[in-house]
């Protein structure tokens, strides 16, 4: 067993040794740019266009319907500011939550310094929106839905089918933040009845530094860069056809071992869990609601613990995160747990425990042992 063990998959994955494999040939030898008539050039053209069809297997569309992107924050803000600047002279009202990652938010903000106005739909404390709130969020001006399809540090799973469902009732285009969920739980584009949906390359054992963009074919988008006509015309500049392929092949290896992964994390999750509880009791507290959550991942607080304490001191046994941040001695917790309603002394309780697809009983069982050491030891 490898030390640190690994449990912060939410942050970011490895490189899956099939997805590195597949990207070699791309490093090493075919180098022609994709836009060159010539052999080489023309073979990098297919490779970006064969990962467009895995990736358009995955989540059930057309691979025309999918644009390469930098990582999912350009992605976020291709779909948001995109569609505000399309459709601006229809109206400038948005609705989001209050939940959303920095790469959504920070674009809202940004837009509504350009006029646009947002709405912040709230959350209870699992961390789940009802959709009721949205319709009732609507008016004759809304122009943008974008709602996160899983959250980053809880997991709490949104009803977006619904909302969706609410969005085309109200002709309204309707995007969601799939970073955190593809790969982990269902992701077609048509049981979500989304217009546009993100996917982060690095979440699903890609590299970082690719990501990609849904765009349901017939909507109508604003360039955020300009150029020439790759992706389209729509995101141009020479692509970044090494990480495309390799974000094609994680997409295919995710989807062949789909349901093998979604096991394997859940299993490890509920050890996990299952472990502390048994040893600390109640001691431990669950953020959010494991019935409507991500198979891998674990928001949890411990009694009396800071959890950045305990986070630095088990760094060299276990990598896990914390759900508050502390600068110059100030410690902020989390707009999400804000946003739950989390009380100061459990939000900066909470470490995220996030198990990967090969995570192991033995590492499981190694945290167990790290975490319960730590923690009698840090509340003494
Ligand atoms: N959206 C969600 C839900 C995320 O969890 C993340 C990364 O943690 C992002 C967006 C941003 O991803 P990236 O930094 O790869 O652009």
């Amino acid at each position: 067993m490898k030390r640190p063990v690994y449990l912060d998959y939410n942050a970011t994955t490895p490189i899956d040794p099939e997805v590195a494999k597949e990207m070699i040939p791309y490093i090493e030898s075919i180098y022609g740019n994709p836009s060159s008539s010539y052999s080489i050039g023309r073979s990098n053209k297919e490779a970006i266009e064969k990962a467009r069809a895995q990736i358009a297997e995955l989540i059930n569309c057309d691979p025309d319907e999918i644009y390469f992107t930098s990582c999912a924050t350009e992605s976020n803000n291709m779909a948001i500011k995109g569609i505000a600047w399309a459709n601006r002279h229809k109206g400038r009202h948005i609705i989001t939550s209050a939940i959303e990652h920095p790469a959504v938010t920070e674009v809202c903000k940004f837009l509504s310094l350009q006029g646009f106005e947002i709405t912040y739909i709230s959350v209870d404390q699992f961390g789940m929106l009802d959709p009721k709130q949205i319709k009732k969020a609507i008016r004759p001006d809304t122009i943008l839905i974008s709602i996160m399809h899983a959250n980053n540090e809880v997991g709490t799973i949104q009803p977006i089918s619904e909302i969706g469902a609410i969005a085309r009732h109200n002709n309204i285009v309707f995007h969601t933040d799939a970073s955190q969920s593809v790969g982990k739980i269902e992701t077609d584009v048509n049981k979500l009845k989304v217009d546009l949906l993100t996917i982060a390359g690095h979440k699903l054992y890609a590299p970082k530094g690719i990501g990609a963009l849904y765009i349901r074919k017939g909507t109508k988008i604003e360039n955020l860069m300009h150029g020439a006509n790759q992706e389209k015309g729509i995101r141009p500049g020479t692509e970044n056809v090494i990480h495309t392929v390799g974000l094609g092949k994680a997409c295919e290896v995710a989807l062949r071992d789909f349901k093998q992964n979604q096991h394997n994390m859940l299993v490890s999750r509920d050890r996990l869990l299952n472990g502390l509880v048994s040893q600390l009791g109640n001691r431990v507290h669950v953020n959010g609601n494991l019935k409507n959550c991500l198979p891998n991942t674990l928001s949890v607080a411990f009694e009396n613990i800071s959890a950045h304490a305990l986070a630095s001191f088990i760094s060299n046994d276990i990598l896990i995160s914390t759900g508050s941040a502390c600068h110059s001695g100030e410690t902020t917790i989390s707009s999400v747990l804000q946003a739950m309603n989390l009380d100061f002394r459990t939000a900066t309780a909470t470490v995220r425990i996030s198990t990967g697809k090969h995570t192991s009983e033995e590492e499981i069982d190694f945290a167990i042992e790290v975490l319960v050491n730590a923690i009698n030891k840090l509340s003494l």
